[in-house]
């Protein structure tokens, strides 16, 4: 059985960072390693800002902001590989920066731009899992770049789109069975897919996550292993709160909840293809690869602590929409989704009273045309500038007072849309976007600071 590895793209920043994802790769090479890797930290979103610039301005200056980028990754396999196969990496990177140019130029009357733009960024993972072959090679692990395009079959929704799962796991059976049966490596590209007919996709942003688990569903593996730049998924995002922990185990459902409410770590749709096939999903740090990390599973614990970890995302937008039609009548929750539907946009949270419903939405892109649809049926306020906080715990489940310990907390801010949901494993609402950090520090401060304090006082 094989386990899949993804290395993110701090993981990949520069060449010191590729050297131990080598050391990383070769330490696991008895447990048959596929090797999922992002674009070089900064790649993706460099080759979406150019292709921004040159819808909007410049196709010059849109192909010269690359060059930086470009020249990254000449200084990285300079470093990383002897002379000959170093000069061979740069002769490809010139000509993928060639065949980026001339995407860029054609960007403005291609019959779709979207499907221009999402083959313009794969060749960040194009280039990161070309130069990480090359790598292991030279280290004495024999390694194969594989084409995730052959393997990531999708719909063509581009810039978002969702695997075919039938078609994505025979192809991929295809691909990396003759290679493990080699005892080679392979390296995928995240990321990035192709339609049946061949056309480049892209799986959305932080999309290597989730191919790195359809990569484990389709062969089986026996694990799935996320590496990243913090010690796996932590109680709270550490760029709010410092202090934040590093959690042993989570049950599929908690991390779930976590990735879909905003801990960046895990791609919200990562845990689905590993919970169909069972597989356990391990978190680790790349620049600290002895540390455990957290291991999410099937299992259901419920920790001492109920709490396990608060996420949060900001950018969030809530829709009210209240009306008397809704008093006794069936049909209109069916009108009002069919709205969202229509508009391919996703309601986060969901929230009903006798006569009006609240809803959270990410992403706001449609928001004028639903709003207008919306008027049809009652009286809409839409309030911008909103985060979701989201308590999430196994043991939340029948544990009274957790509300309550909640809102005395930050009983000094407004609170919206709040929900347990269905799963009774977390707890969510919303509150203004400004307050969020302040928030989460004091919820953490609440939920787990006594446990530092403990801790403390042991060392001492
Ligand atoms: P990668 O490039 O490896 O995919 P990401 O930047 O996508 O890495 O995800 C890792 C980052 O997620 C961390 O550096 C951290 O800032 C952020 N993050 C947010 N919430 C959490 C959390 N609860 N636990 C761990 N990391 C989190
Ligand atoms: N490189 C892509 C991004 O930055 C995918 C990933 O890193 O997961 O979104
Ligand atoms: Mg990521």
């Amino acid at each position: 059985m094989s386990t899949v590895m993804k290395f993110g793209g701090t993981s990949v920043a520069d060449a010191a960072a590729f050297q131990s994802v080598a050391r990383i790769v070769a330490a696991a090479r008895e447990a048959s390693p596929v090797v999922v890797v992002s674009a070089m930290s900064g790649v993706t979103d460099s080759l979406l800002a150019a292709t921004n610039t040159a819808v909007q301005h410049n196709v010059d200056d849109a192909i010269a902001s690359l060059q930086e980028t470009f020249r990254r990754h000449h200084a990285a396999a300079r470093e990383l590989l002897p002379e000959t196969a170093a000069r061979e990496f740069v002769d490809h990177v010139d000509n993928i920066a060639h065949q980026v140019a001339s995407l860029l130029r054609s960007i403005n009357t291609a019959s779709n731009p979207k499907a221009s733009q999402d083959a313009i960024v794969s060749f960040g993972e194009a280039l990161s899992s070309a130069l990480l072959a090359g790598v292991l090679n030279d280290r004495g692990i024999a390694a194969q770049p594989v084409d995730a395009r052959r393997c990531i079959i999708t719909d063509d929704e581009y810039t978002c789109a969702a695997p075919l799962l039938d078609e994505t796991f025979t192809r991929t059976q295809d691909e990396l069975h003759p290679c493990l049966e080699a005892n080679v490596v392979p390296v995928l590209g995240g990321f990035i897919g192709a339609t049946a007919n061949g056309t480049t996709t892209t799986l959305g942003r932080g999309g290597s996550d989730y191919t790195a688990a359809l990569i484990g569903a389709a062969l089986g593996a026996s694990e799935i292993q996320i590496w990243t730049d913090v010690t796996g998924v932590l109680t709270a995002d550490p760029r709010v709160v410092p202090e934040a922990q590093t959690i042993e185990r989570l049950s599929y459902s908690e991390a779930a909840e976590l990735a879909y409410f905003g801990a960046k770590v895990l791609h919200p749709k990562t845990i689905q293809p590993a919970i169909e096939s069972s597989i356990p999903v391990r978190i680790c740090n790349s620049r600290a690869p002895q540390e455990r990390g957290t291991l999410v599973g099937p299992e259901t614990e419920t920790s001492p602590r109920t709490v396990k970890a608060i996420a949060h995302k900001s950018g969030v937008t809530t829709v009210q929409i209240s009306s008397a039609r809704m008093l006794g009548a069936y049909g209109f929750l069916r009108a009002l989704f069919e709205v969202f539907d229509r508009h391919r946009t996703v309601v986060d949270v969901v929230t009903t009273s006798e006569v009006s419903v609240s809803l959270s939405l990410d992403d706001a892109g449609r928001l004028p045309q639903i709003v207008a649809e919306l008027e049809q049926l009652g009286t809409v306020r839409v309030e911008r500038g909103r985060a979701i906080v989201c308590v999430v715990g196994e043991g939340l489940r029948g544990t009274p007072g957790i509300a309550a310990k909640v809102f005395s907390t930050i009983s000094d801010i407004n609170v919206s849309l709040i929900s347990q949901g269905a799963s009774s494993i977390n707890f969510t609402f919303a509150i203004e976007e400004e307050r969020v950090n302040e928030a989460v520090k004091r919820l953490h401060q609440a939920f787990f600071g006594h446990e530092k304090a403990q801790r403390s006082t042991q060392k001492s």
